[in-house]
């Protein structure tokens, strides 16, 4: 359907919880959990998102597959590149036609204002691999309805067409036949996240968002599943949106990486270069993180002082700046906005290039 090699296009999007309070549980504020956020994802590639706890990740992955409502934004899935843009024209458009005229547009191009049935039709195409397989898979229920959950969900097999599909989608994940009519508790944690990533394999998805898939597990079994994630991604065309805190997974198994702070994404660039040549303070903190083999490396240590600051009442200008040892008096009063360092390099830090 689309021209271009974008398969999700996120325009200004926000994801606000509304916070209640006071007797008549009135509505007093909103924790900011995604607060804005532009962000493209390309067809074929796995793009790893990193951050600390709490600071939006999930809830951005979710609020693209709409398993959350947006609180505002679009969010454009495999769409052609000159609608998108004609309609981004007509709803920045001062004039009241051409709005309404976008509004209208919206509802055929804006995943955020898809109809159930339209987003139903679509589901097949968007998937997710949740954290912890122990609780994303029915304990009641066999592998093979587990599997086949979603084919017949959405109508695409039944009868002796299913039974082979299962076996081919346990198959491509490792398992096979004699694991059809067992329960989830009968597997190791590993097995138990094949099985998830059979099911969500199921409809010959485009795109699967990987909640944090490795998480759960031993190290060791870590390595077997990223080693089949990166199989899958290339042999299926998959594109994947990888979310996790992990920073050595996702170096290894992510050709370009976001950064995020407090609801906003503060760093993209392709893998190589993030590692290479961090740009943003907040980067370079979390990779100095990093533990090394040989303490005596000699490489400095960059220690965040202070907690992550409440997503309710976020700091004023860069969020990052109470926690940021650059910080000027200028960083407390201006955003600072995504800037192209070169090679798409993407920094919102206002000092980028002094630092
Ligand atoms: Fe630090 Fe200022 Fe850059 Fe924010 S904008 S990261 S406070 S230097």
């Amino acid at each position: 359907m689309s021209t271009n090699n974008t398969l999700i296009d996120i325009r200004s999007l926000k994801k606000y919880y509304p916070v209640k309070g006071g007797v008549f549980k009135r509505h007093i504020a909103d924790v900011k959990a995604v607060d804005d956020v532009d962000f493209k994802i390309k067809k074929g590639e796995c793009i790893g998102l990193v951050g600390e706890s709490g600071c939006g990740k999930t809830t951005l992955g979710k609020t693209l597959l709409r398993l959350h409502g947006s609180t505002s934004g679009r969010i454009y899935f495999d769409q052609p590149e000159k609608e998108v843009k004609e309609l981004e024209k007509l709803l920045a458009s001062e004039d009241h036609h051409d709005r309404l005229k976008g509004h209208k547009l919206r509802k055929k191009l804006d995943l955020t204002s898809f109809s159930k049935r339209k987003l139903m039709g679509l589901r097949k195409r968007l998937q997710i691999v949740f954290q912890d397989p122990s609780n994303s898979l029915n304990p009641r229920m066999l592998v093979k309805h587990i599997v086949g959950e979603p084919l017949v969900a959405q109508k695409l097999a039944t009868g002796v067409d299913l039974e082979q599909r299962i076996l081919k989608l346990l198959d491509t994940v490792g398992l096979g036949e004699m694991h059809m009519m067992r329960y989830p508790h009968e597997f190791s944690g590993g097995q138990r996240q094949r099985i998830a990533i059979a099911r969500a394999l199921a409809t010959s998805p485009d795109f699967i968002l990987m909640d944090e898939p490795t998480s759960a597990l031993d190290v060791s079994v870590q390595a077997q599943i990223l080693n089949l994630l990166k199989t899958l991604q290339t042999e299926l065309g998959l594109t994947y949106l990888f979310v996790t805190h992990h920073l050595l997974v996702v170096k290894y198994i992510s050709d370009r990486i976001a950064v995020m702070y407090l609801g906003k994404i503060v760093e993209t660039g392709k893998t190589r270069d993030i590692f290479d040549n961090p740009r943003h303070p907040y980067t370079k903190a979390l990779l100095s993180a990093i533990p090394v083999p040989d303490p005596e490396t000699g490489i400095e240590k960059i220690i965040l002082t202070g907690d992550v600051p409440n997503p309710i009442d976020p700091p004023s200008g860069c969020r990052f700046h109470p926690r940021c040892s650059f910080a000027k008096d200028y960083c407390k009063e201006s955003v600072p906005m995504l800037e192209d360092s070169g090679n798409e390099h993407l920094i919102a830090c206002h000092r980028w290039k002094e630092i």
